[in-house]
C-alpha cells in the first residue's frame, strides 16, 4: 500500500508543535527511541525526524512528500539550491513565529539597511540575507556562520548581523540593536503537489483535510446563549465567523431562545459584553475538538 513520509524536526523549536499537530491529525506512531523513522500506525504516514535545515533539501530530493519547517529554512535552501523555486507552502502554521533581522552594535554609524553597502553582514542565512539586501538595493558582504551569529560584531568579523529574532533578547545580551526585519517567517507545511505520484494523492488530501481541521478547530469556539426571541438578530450577527445558529425552545420562557452557533473566528472578552449588552444571558463559549467541514 502507498504511504507518505512527513519530515519534522527532531529537536528543537519546532519539534514538539510540529508532532503535537500530526497527533492531532489522529496520526499514531511506533517509535524507536534514536532512531530517524517512526512507522505510522492506524494511518500510512510515517515520520523522519531529522535536523530542520535538512528537510527542504529532503522534499526537493523527493525522499519524504511532506515537511514542517520555518518560512526562513525552505526560503534559504529553496535559493541556495533551486534559484528560489522548488517547494509549495501548502499551510502556514501558527508556531515558529520569528523575524530574520538585521542587528548592528550599540552606538553603530549604521542606522538602516541602506547604511550596509559594501559592510560585513554575519548570518547563516547568506543567500535569504542577500536577496533580501539586494531588493532594498544594497550589496553587503555576507560574512556566513553557522551558529553563534551574535557574537561576530564583538570579535570584529562582521559589521552587522542578519539573523532570527522573537524576542530580542539574545540581541539585547550581546549589545546588539536591531535596526530592520527583513522577514517574517512562521512554521509552514511544505510539500511538493505537483510531483506527488497518483497513488498517493489521495491520501494527502486526506491529512490535508484533516489538518484542515484541526487548525480551523483551534480557532473555533462553540458558543451556547439564551437570547431574547427579538434580539436574534443582533445577537448573530455579533457572533464572529458563525453561520445558522441552532434554536431551541426554552421551557417554560416563551421570550427567549437557547442559541448554539460555532464561532470560526476569534472570540474576544469584547465580544461576549457586545452579546451580553444585546440581551443574550448564560453564555458558555466551549473548546472545539476536532472539526470536518
Ligand atoms: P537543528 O538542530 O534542527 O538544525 P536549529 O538550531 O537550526 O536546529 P532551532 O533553533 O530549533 O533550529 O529553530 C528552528 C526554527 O524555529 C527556526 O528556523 C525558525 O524558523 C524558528 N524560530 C522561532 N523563533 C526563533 C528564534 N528566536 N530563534 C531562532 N529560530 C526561531
Ligand atoms: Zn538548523
Amino acid at each position: 500500500m502507498s504511504r507518505l513520509r512527513v519530515a519534522i524536526q527532531k529537536s528543537g523549536r519546532l519539534s514538539e508543535p510540529s508532532l503535537a499537530l500530526l497527533q492531532n491529525c489522529g496520526l499514531r506512531f511506533s517509535r524507536s527511541k534514536d532512531k530517524l523513522f517512526w512507522y505510522g500506525k492506524d494511518f500510512p504516514v510515517d515520520l523522519l525526524l531529522v535536523r530542520d535545515d535538512d528537510i527542504p533539501r529532503m522534499l526537493l530530493d523527493g525522499v519524504c512528500e511532506l515537511g514542517i519547517v520555518g518560512q526562513n529554512v525552505a526560503r534559504e535552501v529553496m535559493i541556495e539550491r533551486n534559484g528560489g523555486e522548488g517547494l509549495d507552502q501548502l499551510r502556514a502554521l501558527d508556531f515558529g513565529q520569528c523575524r530574520l533581522s538585521l542587528a548592528v552594535p550599540e552606538g553603530s554609524a549604521v542606522q538602516s539597511a541602506a547604511d550596509l553597502g559594501g559592510r560585513r553582514v554575519a548570518t547563516s542565512y547568506p543567500g535569504l540575507t542577500r536577496e533580501l539586501l539586494a531588493a532594498r538595493g544594497v550589496q553587503a558582504q555576507i560574512v556566513e556562520l553557522s551558529g553563534s551569529v551574535e557574537i561576530a560584531p564583538g570579535l570584529g568579523t562582521a559589521d552587522a548581523i542578519s539573523d532570527l529574532v522573537s524576542t530580542g533578547s539574545t540581541l539585547r545580551a550581546n549589545h546588539l540593536v536591531e535596526i530592520e526585519a527583513l522577514f517574517e517567517s512562521t512554521a509552514a507545511l511544505f510539500g511538493r503537489a505537483a510531483e506527488l505520484p497518483a497513488d498517493r494523492r489521495e491520501l494527502f488530501a486526506r491529512l490535508l483535510s484533516r489538518l484542515d481541521g484541526v487548525l480551523q478547530a483551534a480557532e473555533s469556539k462553540y458558543v451556547m446563549l439564551h437570547a431574547p426571541r427579538d434580539a436574534l438578530g443582533a445577537i448573530t450577527a455579533l457572533l464572529p465567523g458563525a453561520e445558522h445558529p441552532t434554536l431551541m425552545e426554552l421551557e417554560g420562557d416563551p421570550d427567549r431562545v437557547a442559541l448554539h452557533a460555532v464561532c470560526r473566528e476569534a472570540l474576544f472578552w469584547e465580544h461576549l459584553e457586545a452579546l451580553k449588552a444585546a440581551g443574550a444571558s448564560a453564555i458558555l463559549v466551549l473548546p472545539v475538538e476536532k472539526m470536518l467541514a
